[in-house]
């Protein structure tokens, strides 16, 4: 036992120094740890790969995107994370995966036909062998216009095949792009306050009293399970073989005809042999399967322990779910990968934070921000009606922008809090990173930091290069691994961990608009 005492004293020392780094570290050593951690050692496209090639497609409700979440806090309690848990909230609608989906032409050619299935619609119980018809929508119908246009076609829809609507295509768009170096340093200066609306917005042309294009379908679904069709098809109106299907948002199955979202160039095919009065036949299978019992969702959340200020949490994730079409690689597996690869980083380092960071696994997010909503209400409450933890907020990293690094940063606060963040960000100006600047919005929209926004809380967008994300990967069947770029993704997990190291450090949280300054509530 003496004699090994010489040995294992040095190592026992050892240990203690490494858990302890920060004693005696520059924020320059931390910040070249953690570029070396995350830029030669990196794992991200590990986590990004089992994500999407493993698990796939992680639609909110259905089996594989709880199976996901677990996974993403196994791993991440293998690395020592601790607190892990799955955060409850209603989601209070069925479960729905599709299983399998074919379609083909069968006259007068021979042909596979390239479509993706609409959520939460029934499937075919077995191949559908029909006639195809083409269906026109009237633009932007009142109730009374739409009523006499489906009266027309009353009694010629039995057992029929629909192609519902015409399939013009989007104009071609310029494919993969990063931002201008100028404009964007321009964009991310505290005082340059983030004007953007959260989504492009256009007014709608037409009657006051027109039905929005969820009425106009929901009345035409209704009234084709009423006359009996068989399946329903909708043009992609995307260019390049891009499909985009959403759902049926009443989530009713019975509300709902067998629905498959076609690309365009087969939609166009078909629809022009149509208006050549060819007789076109199509075979369609739809299988799905639904469970109506998952009306329970869960946010995945865990934690690196803080230590003097414990109770302060500074939160980073993105949502976890994602369409059904694809596997989901750039909305957003990518920011989930970048997050647990930023606490590994930490985790690996032995950094030991001051205030607990918290990495956060949203859900529902495409059906509309749901599950990051729940979570801030049940655990922050709002600026209004807060909750007993409201001031221990410390901020929220969110990302959600597809593969591409992070440029800037968009905080919601008066112009000081940018200008902390602005300063956190300076030493990252050689890996693309410009600043930060302020918003005062509290308007739902864009992602999950919104949620937090919305509450008066300091959510943090992290701004990303566009690459493909909005011309052709996002909530595309074309979402997949292959579209991530693995350096930016790299510099996006180096910037998230130093920024949230940072701020679960530093003696103060980050600054909010004083109560008489806070902007008002939605
Ligand atoms: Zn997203």
């Amino acid at each position: 036992m003496h004699r090994f005492k010489g040995i294992v004293l040095p190592l026992l020392l050892a240990a203690v120094i490494w858990t302890t780094p920060a004693a005696g570290q520059s924020t320059e050593d931390i910040h070249r740890m953690i570029r070396q951690e995350g830029l030669e050692n990196s794992q991200v496209m590990d986590h990004l790969q089992v994500l999407t090639d493993y698990f796939g497609a992680r639609l909110t409700g259905s089996p594989t995107l709880e199976a996901s979440g677990e996974w993403a806090l196994n791993r991440m309690e293998s690395w020592g994370l601790q607190n892990a848990r799955k955060d409850e909230w209603d989601w209070g609608r069925p479960g729905w995966e599709n299983v399998r989906f074919s379609a083909h032409m069968v006259s007068p050619a021979n042909d596979a036909l390239i479509g993706e299935v609409l959520a939460w619609t029934p499937g075919t119980d077995g191949p559908v062998r029909a006639e195809a018809v083409q269906v026109a929508v009237p633009e932007r119908p009142t109730d009374e216009v739409l009523a006499a246009h489906l009266d027309g076609l009353r009694g010629s829809l039995t057992g029929k095949i629909i192609l519902l609507g015409d399939g013009t295509p989007a104009p071609t768009r310029e494919m993969a792009r990063r931002h201008d170096d100028e404009e964007i340093a321009e964009r991310f200066q505290p005082g340059v306050a983030d004007a953007t609306p959260a989504r492009p917005y256009t007014a709608p042309t037409g009657p006051e009293n027109a039905l929005s294009a969820r009425e106009v379908r929901s009345r035409i679904d209704e009234f084709l399970i009423s006359e009996g069709a068989a399946v329903v098809i909708t043009p992609s109106r995307m260019e390049h073989g891009l499909i985009r299907a959403f759902a049926n948002y009443t989530f009713d199955l019975e509300r709902s005809l067998p629905s498959v979202v076609m690309r365009t160039e087969d939609y166009q095919r078909i629809s022009r042999l149509l208006a050549n009065d060819v007789a076109v036949e199509l075979e369609i299978d739809i299988r799905n399967n639904v469970y109506p019992e998952r009306t329970t969702e869960y946010n995945y959340t865990i934690d690196i322990p803080g230590t003097d200020l414990a109770h302060e949490v500074i939160y980073l994730g993105g949502h976890i779910d994602s369409w059904h079409s694809a596997t989901g690689a750039t909305d957003n597996a990518s920011g989930v990968s970048v997050m647990m690869e930023a606490v590994r980083i930490l985790q690996e380092l032995g950094l030991q934070p001051r205030r607990t960071i918290r990495v956060a696994f949203w859900t529902g997010e495409e059906q509309g921000l749901l599950g990051s909503q729940a979570y801030v209400a049940k655990h922050y409450g709002t600026f209004e009606e807060p909750t007993q933890n409201y001031q221990n907020f410390g901020g929220y990293l969110n990302l959600d922008s597809g593969t591409g690094r992070i440029r800037g940063l968009s905080v919601f606060g008066p112009v000081e809090t940018a200008q902390v963040l602005h300063e956190i960000v300076q030493p990252f100006a050689d890996l693309g990173v410009v600043g930060a600047r302020e918003t005062a919005s509290r308007r739902l929209g864009g992602s999950d930091h919104t949620a937090f926004n919305r509450a008066g809380l300091p959510g943090i967008s992290l701004g990303q290069d566009p690459i493909d994300y909005f011309t052709t990967t996002w909530h595309t069947n074309r979402d997949t691994y292959d579209h991530i770029l693995p350096d930016d993704m790299k510099q996006a997990a180096v910037v998230s961990a130093a920024v949230a190291y940072e701020l679960a450090t530093r003696d103060e949280l980050l600054p909010r608009f004083a109560p008489d300054a806070m902007p008002e509530g939605p």
